[in-house]
């Protein structure tokens, strides 16, 4: 029985089609830093086209709680004309047309019914093609999929094919490498993936949370205390043996680009610095791991990447992922952004568009954005296309 239909199912031909593409790009001071997602959208948004549709394309940007001028998707719509031959409009016009900001909408994160009605007005078919977004259930990912027909677009479909490498029976060694900021985002996936996993080996500001719940010193590292009793359950748990981390550090005399900075074992680590990046002998140990192993996937910058003097962690992670023989997996933004910089994307197997989705999918957890796809993949008895269960019947 299939999970939801896609594009091979259906006929577009003439249909207003509404796709929700996560073209939630990273920007800087108004101007696009990486345009990896919106090439990511276009071969389905283009497909469309190219078949007959008339394409309306919605996603959010960054986290506005009402209409922000500086997140407008207006700028996106530009750089995406400049990467097809399609026309591309913004809020109308265009063989693509690009929506503003869903999230310009306080209804948006709340799943809001209303906004999901207005979203759907209009629309013969609704495109789930925003992986990077499924994990969130809102108007534009779930309640606009409830109320007109849906199928998962090719990008969602090729995203959950091959992270599917993770799911049942990984290739052993399995290997899951961690960082970034903060661990309270990333505790839950630490707790599910670790029963999971062979081996997890966490670096980024995140390690020193852990490293504090060891009782290490950690100086000023950036440490959420509200989560070090959290983290010693983890330590004190039947897994914790499979949880690798850093042995030395980049440490610097404050939070800036050009601080004082010098390179220490952690049982050696002086009060007073701050760990902004993981070690060389660390970038040995983590790459020997991973050399190892036979399916790796990969979430988090090792330490401050944006920055010239704490980016040789998250670089070093890059190229032992992109040399390893496994089957591997980038997610996440800054991940994908170090590998992209190094020129390494070939040499992935899986470069996802998603972060925290992959991460949910990894641990097992249902994503809302494809769960509510179900309800179309089944025909009731006489045809037709009312919904399995709960939604409404389109117009
Ligand atoms: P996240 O959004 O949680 O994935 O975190 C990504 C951010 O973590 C990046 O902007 C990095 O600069 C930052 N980061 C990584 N390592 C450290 C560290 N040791 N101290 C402070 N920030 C860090």
């Amino acid at each position: 029985m299939p999970e939801y239909l896609t594009l091979d199912d259906v006929g577009v031909d003439g249909l207003n089609v509404l796709v929700r593409s996560d073209l939630n790009v990273p920007m800087e001071g108004g101007v696009i830093a990486d345009d990896f997602r919106i090439r990511a959208a276009l071969p389905t948004l283009e497909r469309l086209v190219d078949s007959g549709a008339r394409v309306r394309v919605c996603s959010h940007l960054g986290r506005p709680e009402g209409p922000d001028p500086a997140l407008s998707l207006r700028p996106v719509a530009d750089a995406m004309a400049g990467l097809t031959e399609k026309e591309v409009g913004f809020e109308s016009g265009g063989q693509i047309t690009v929506l503003e900001n869903t999230r310009f909408d306080p209804g948006e994160t709340k799943n809001d019914t209303a906004t999901a009605a207005g979203l759907a007005e209009g629309v013969d078919l609704f495109v789930q093609d925003a992986f990077g977004s499924v994990h969130r259930a809102h108007a534009s990912t779930v309640g606009v999929a409830e109320l007109v027909k849906s199928v998962a677009g090719p990008l969602l479909v090729g995203e959950l094919e091959a992270l599917g490498h993770f799911l049942v029976d990984p290739n052993v060694p399995y290997v899951v490498v961690l960082g970034g900021a903060k661990v309270s985002d990333k505790l839950g996936v630490i707790e599910n993936l670790l029963p999971k996993v062979d081996v997890m080996l966490i670096g980024g500001a995140m390690c020193f949370t852990i490293l504090k719940a060891k009782g290490d010193e950690v100086g000023t590292s950036l440490v959420e205390d509200d989560q070090v009793e959290a983290v010693k359950r983890i330590l004190d748990g039947p897994h914790a043996e499979r949880l690798i981390l850093p042995v030395d550090v980049i440490i610097a005399t404050d939070f800036t680009e050009n601080a004082e900075h010098k390179v220490t074992y952690v049982k050696e680590m002086p009060p007073g610095w701050m760990g902004l990046d993981v070690g060389r002998e660390t970038n040995q140990l983590f790459a020997s791991v991973i050399r190892t192993a036979e399916t790796v996937f990969w979430n988090g910058p090792m330490g401050v990447f944006e920055w010239e003097p704490f980016k040789s962690g998250t670089e070093a992670i890059a190229r032992a992922v992109a040399e390893a023989t496994a089957y591997t997996a980038v997610g996440g933004g800054d991940s994908v952004a170090a590998v992209r910089a190094l020129g390494l994307e070939s040499e992935i197997s899986h470069v996802s568009t998603g972060g925290g989705a992959g991460l949910e999918l990894l641990e097992g957890r249902e994503l809302p954005g494809v769960k509510v796809l179900e309800r179309w993949a089944v025909s009731p008895p006489g045809g037709g296309s009312t919904p399995k269960g709960g939604g409404v019947q389109p117009s």
